[in-house]
């Protein structure tokens, strides 16, 4: 079957029959995308850039390679089709009756020109752009570079979007040794920039003194090196699982890596807030859609902020309150727990429900512009559940066994077609269970 005929299928909803040609086909392309991936990094280092790892110190050359090997790659089965086959009047996710604040849709990981030479667009068409959309704020994340956060346009824009401030800081760059890895600080306070000429253990120091939130960004994008430490450092609170479109920059951005990666690190018992990130560079690399950053409002995070504010953005990350979902227009997943069985809902993505004697705790996902869609509930033990969305504003039941004094956590993956990670539209943090 041809990937039109696929694609064809996919949107016309007759996914059960479909699901296991699919499956077939999506690995063919997934395969030759891998392969087609590597291929393009290793030409792109040929031409004299660090591809990817820093794409700071990409040549013109470079550029040119690694965008003609991009518009190489095969398609992914449904990841170009899903905004257009999910995208509903979702509306805006109502809070928790029991919790003072709201849920914000805010724009992530994004870069503006001049202070990130890779991109292209300035800051005040990105303002605007982001404004039109409708989103509630954005984080601006230069790299290595304070200099948006200075300007006339940011402080101007403050009435309509949050602001909330931030940096991508990459390691080693003026000393030509290996990129460790992109650092996310959100809500980097100050004007000058952090030291570039340090490893990240170096950098830690500094970006904690100045109260960013550090997220280890695209950790498997190549060159980056994160996941090589034995112990990701515990100052580092959060991981980017969602950089670029899902499927479309899977071959680069590796987001499905990431994401059992951060996994993998929740069954340890560390408590990670999994982020999204644009990784926006502007309308230039519009032209190359499997790139991350080719759209700043895919993904966009949605995060519960008690305070409408940028220090509540940063606050409502670093307490884990954040789902993933792929574009602004997309469905919505959000998770709550009723700890108390009395119908209040009080906890939501990021709590930590503490249990005195074996039970169940009460879940549910509220999925809006969901209809036709499937939740898939994960924990200690793996995926947990499977359920079809059968509403545009649904609530869709989960039963969590709490055992006091183990650590276990429930979070939520909403997905096109149950089992197929390709088809992600949104996904949540965990509640917590111990
Ligand atoms: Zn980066
Ligand atoms: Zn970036």
């Amino acid at each position: 079957m041809g990937l039109s005929a696929v694609a064809d299928r996919l949107l016309k909803g007759v996914a059960k029959k479909a699901t296991s040609a699919v499956a077939a086909d999506s690995k063919q392309v997934v395969q030759a995308a891998d392969k087609a991936a590597e291929g393009l990094a290793a030409s792109g280092r040929a031409a004299g850039g660090k591809l990817a790892g820093d794409s700071l110190e990409l040549s013109s050359k470079a550029v040119a390679t690694l965008a003609g090997a991009a518009r190489a790659l095969p398609d992914p089965p449904a990841g170009a089709a899903l905004d257009a086959a999910t995208a509903a009047a979702a509306g805006r996710m109502p809070a928790p009756a029991t919790r003072t604040g709201e849920w914000l849709t805010v724009a992530n990981h994004l870069h503006t020109t001049p202070y990130s030479p890779d991109a292209n667009e300035p800051e005040a068409d990105l303002i605007q752009r982001l404004e039109k959309a409708g989103v509630d704020g954005m984080i601006l994340t230069d790299h290595n570079s304070m200099g948006g956060t200075l300007t006339p346009e940011w402080q101007a824009a403050e009435s309509k979007l949050i602001m909330t401030p931030g940096m991508e800081w990459g390691a080693l760059r003026e000393t030509g040794m290996t990129v460790q890895g992109h650092a996310g600080l959100i809500g980097l306070t100050g004007t000058t920039n952090i030291p570039t000429n340090a490893t990240i253990d170096e950098m830690i120091p500094f970006a904690k003194a100045r109260n960013a939130f550090i997220v280890a960004n695209h950790p498997y994008l190549d060159g980056n090196a994160w996941a090589t430490r034995p112990v990701l450092q515990p100052e580092v609170g959060g991981v980017e699982v969602w950089n670029g479109q899902w499927a479309l920059s899977d071959p680069i951005s590796h987001n499905a890596q990431a994401l059992s990666w951060w996994d993998s690190m929740l069954k340890q018992g560390r408590h990670l807030t999994a982020v999204g990130g644009s990784d926006f560079h502007g309308d230039w690399w519009t032209k190359f859609p499997r790139l991350p950053g080719s759209s700043p409002v895919k993904p966009v995070d949605l995060l519960f902020a008690s305070e409408h504010s940028p220090e509540g953005v940063k606050q409502a990350i670093a307490d884990g309150h954040v789902s993933v979902e792929s574009s602004d227009t997309a469905a919505k997943i959000v998770l709550e727990a009723d700890p108390k069985h009395d119908g209040s809902w009080s906890a939501i993505q990021g709590d930590d429900i503490n249990v005195a004697q074996d039970g169940t705790i009460p879940m549910r996902a509220h999925v809006l512009g969901g209809k036709g869609l499937t939740v898939e509930f994960y924990g200690k033990a793996g995926q947990v559940g499977s359920y079809p969305v059968m509403t545009d504003d649904a609530y869709v039941p989960y039963s969590a066994v709490g055992v006091p004094n183990v650590k276990d956590y429930v979070r939520a993956e909403l997905k096109q077609h149950p089992g197929q990670w390709w088809s992600m539209t949104a996904l949540t943090n965990p509640i917590y269970v111990n």
